[in-house]
Parts: structure tokens; sequence; C-alpha cells
């Protein structure tokens, strides 16, 4: 299917569009993981859109339950705080690609989509050290030209199991949510930023954080980083 194919596309074909571009098990547009192994009671934590002035409260919470997660970056948060980037990276936290100004890559050019991704590996490599192997698409949204970019990149997509929708629920109604949803091999994401806003209100997730994690620890759940729930031989 070319891009220009899309505007003959029947309503049956815009359903399927839309899973191909949203679906968190669609691999239409480059393939993308959306789950770990099922046999090892192991989950990831991952966190889209920083980092933000708030990303070190996350920090703290990991640091004191001592349990890894995934951060995937925007490369215009990581040039506006690049300090708080490299904490994250400290801590033993893998970073990850989340594109350098959070655009919808729906109807975007090939070339603009590599170009965005390439702006944020560069980044994130100068700022950090870390050149990300993963990369989460903005709003969840692939499109013609992201499998392209991946492989030039070097880039595997990765999308999520549940997520926690912290951005519009309640602090218990994200636990809740993402709770009922948890199991082996589970890739949940929530957010410790707001696209490429200044200061965003993360305390919803600061708070739900501060409960799920020990609610799962009790549960016998392991956290790991995607690197590791991904490829428990390295
Ligand atoms: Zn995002």
């Amino acid at each position: 299917m070319t891009p220009l194919a899309y505007s003959a596309i029947p309503v049956a074909g815009a359903a399927f569009l839309a899973w191909a571009v949203r679906g968190r098990a669609s691999s239409v547009f480059g393939p993308s993981v959306w789950h770990g192994p099922r046999d090892r009671r192991a989950i990831a934590l991952t966190f889209d859109d920083g980092p933000s002035e708030s990303t070190p409260r996350i920090l703290d919470v990991l640091a004191r339950h001592d349990v890894p997660a995934t951060f995937f970056q925007c490369g215009g948060n990581v040039e506006r705080l690049p300090g708080i980037a490299r904490e994250v990276a400290a801590a033993g936290h893998v970073i990850g690609n989340h594109s350098h100004t959070h655009p919808y890559l729906f109807t975007r050019s090939p070339a603009a989509i590599e170009l965005d991704l390439r702006r944020a590996q560069e980044t994130i490599a100068t700022c950090t050290g870390i050149r990300p192997v993963w990369f989460r698409a903005p709003f969840g949204a692939r499109w013609f030209g992201l499998g392209r970019a991946l492989n030039r990149l070097e880039l595997v997509g990765v999308m999520w199991t549940a997520i926690g929708y912290d951005w519009s629920l309640k602090a218990d109604a994200v636990v809740e949510h993402l709770a009922a949803r948890v199991s082996n091999g589970a890739i949940l994401c929530l957010h410790d930023g707001r696209e490429l806003h200044p200061r965003p209100d993360i305390g919803v997730t600061v708070e739900a954080l501060r409960k799920l994690v020990p609610m799962l620890l009790d549960q016998g759940y392991m956290f790991e980083t995607v690197n590791r729930l991904l490829c428990p031989m390295t």
C-alpha cells in the first residue's frame, strides 16, 4: 500500500488503517514489540515525554524500591533539560527515543519522520552519551516511512501492553487500570512529561507509582528495563 492509495481506502480499509497506525500489535509500518516473554514474572515500567522538571520525583520513587525503568525521551526536552536526562542515565535506567518534537507521524513524509527521529537520536547521544536502541512512536501512531527510518537509525519500535492514561485519570484509577492488566512480560506505559511542555504537572503519575510499585513487588513481579525484559540473555 502506498500513501497515494490511502485516499481510495473504503470504510473497512479505514478501520484497518486505524489499527495499523495505532494498534499496539500492528507491524504494518515497521515491527514493534508490545509484550515481553510470558514465562518469567518480569515486567517493564516505561515513561514517555520526558525529561521534565518533575522527572526526579519519579527517579526518587524508583530508587526507593530499587527498580529500573525505561524512559522514552523527546530530543526537544533533552535539549532543554540535559542535566535531568543525564540523571536518568546515571541512575541506571535505559533511555529510548520518543522523537524530537513529538509530532503525529500520521501523514508526515518519510524524510520528515527520519529527520525528526535522527535529531532526537543525536541530541540524546550528545547530552547523555547514550545512543538509544528503542523507539516509541509519539501518540503510539506509526506511518509510512517509519519502518525505514527505524532500520536506518538501528532502532526497534516498542509499544506497550497497558497504558496508564495518567494524563487524564486520577491516581487510584491509574493503579487500578494497570494492576488489572499486568501479567508476565507486560510493558507498562506512564509519562514523566507532557509532550514538549515545560513544567508539566505529573503529580498523578508520581502518586500512582508510589502505590503501584510496592503492590506489584508484593505480587512477585520483578521490574526490568526493556533491554533486560526483551533480551534476558544479555
Ligand atoms: Zn508521548
